[in-house]
């Protein structure tokens, strides 16, 4: 069985596009989109919105609620080794070519 899901974007149905023209002639409408659930788009944002600007209209409008679910009054550490910096190097017809990265490892506390 499929299911479906209005696309929730607040301003979703106000879109000019073809797909979105529904109704019988004198009386026609531009409708908010339907997503079909399926495998690829479970536990994912794409289920309820038809499109990244959909999706960031809607946490703009509601940014305040949205933060409201989980707020983060302190910030999260991930521990890390002591940094390294690598030189790297490549050699070619044109020329030779070095720079500077910096490996970062996470600690394993495994
Ligand atoms: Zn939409």
């Amino acid at each position: 069985m499929s299911e479906y899901n209005w696309c929730h974007g607040p301003s979703c149905h106000t879109n000019k596009t073809q797909d979105r023209i529904r109704g019988v002639k004198g009386s026609k409408v531009l409708r908010t989109r339907k997503i079909k659930e399926n495998n690829w788009n479970e536990n994912r944002w794409d289920r309820y919105f038809c499109s990244q600007n959909c999706y960031d209209n809607f946490t703009n409008k509601y940014l305040r609620q949205v933060i409201a679910i989980a707020p983060r009054t302190e910030c999260l550490e991930t521990p890390i080794e002591d940094p390294k910096k690598v030189t790297h190097t490549s050699e070619s017809r044109w020329g030779n070519h070095s720079w500077t990265t910096t490996e970062i490892n996470v600690v394993d506390n495994a």
